[in-house]
């Protein structure tokens, strides 16, 4: 009973491998094909694809491949993106717990807004989770309506930081136009204090948010700021100069910016 059991469960097992074409390659044979784990799609891992997003090995895409639409939004609906969030911010706090802080009121930790402290899921998911192109004048309408919701494990984050006696600076690539909105969303999902909130000003126009980013976090140390976190969904909120002394990247697989 137990060997003829045995051989139909290698059968099964070998078949699925033989289904995903790794023969021969097998780290892990339990590999799930459907959901926010890896909807499968023939010629292309949508996994493999975020994965590369996350650790910026695929960089200046423009739109989410049309076929893993699915798959990013049952990603950013589902447990994983909410779990993987909470990794980072965990991680985040720990750090943070860890200083040895001044106590001067010089400490800061930076915080990129949308997809980091607000999260716009209510508008990327009526616009194919980043699967469709960009179009600013929609999306610059959903910022003014001021109802993006606060991303919780940031949020949970914030007030951690702020207990320490750390200070919050906002460092966004909205422009200055949406400053009364931003202010006014921040404080109506939690977050009701901070030091800065810096705002692309027209003088970074055609700058990329790398170069504007790192040259403001160049004036606050000028100004005698420590940075001693940085926090964003996009690479280039966290690479470039002055970019503090740790740096924690959250997940975005719906869109890059430069
Ligand atoms: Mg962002």
């Amino acid at each position: 009973m137990w060997p003829v059991l045995f051989f139909l469960v290698t059968m099964v097992v070998i078949s699925q491998g033989s289904a995903l074409g790794l023969n021969g390659h097998q780290i892990h044979l339990l590999q799930p094909k459907s959901g926010s784990w890896g909807l499968h799609v023939p010629n292309v891992s949508c996994l493999s694809w975020r994965l590369g997003v996350e650790t910026h090995n695929i960089i200046g895409w423009s739109t989410v491949p049309k076929e893993c639409e699915g798959y990013v939004g049952h990603y950013m609906l589902g447990y994983q993106y909410r779990s993987d969030s909470k990794v980072v911010a965990n991680q985040a706090l720990l750090y943070a717990q860890s200083l040895d802080l001044a106590g001067d009121g010089k400490d800061v930790w930076i915080f990129d807004v949308d997809e980091t402290t607000l999260s716009n899921l209510p508008y990327y998911a009526e616009h194919g989770f980043g699967a469709e192109p960009y179009n600013s004048t929609l999306f610059n309408a959903w910022v003014l309506e001021g109802k993006a919701f606060a991303l919780p494990e940031s949020l949970n984050l914030y007030e951690k930081l702020l207990s320490l006696g750390i200070k919050v600076v906002f460092i966004t690539g909205r422009g200055e136009s949406q400053r009364n909105v931003t202010t006014t969303n921040l404080k109506n999902v939690g977050y009701h204090t901070w030091e800065k909130l810096i705002l692309k000003s027209s003088s970074y126009t055609g700058v990329t948010s790398l170069v504007y980013k790192s040259s403001e976090r160049k004036k606050l140390e000028k100004k005698g700021y420590r940075i001693v976190g940085n926090m964003g969904d996009q690479w280039t909120d966290i690479l470039g100069h002055h970019a503090g002394n740790r740096t924690f990247k959250l997940p975005d697989p719906m869109y890059y910016i430069s």
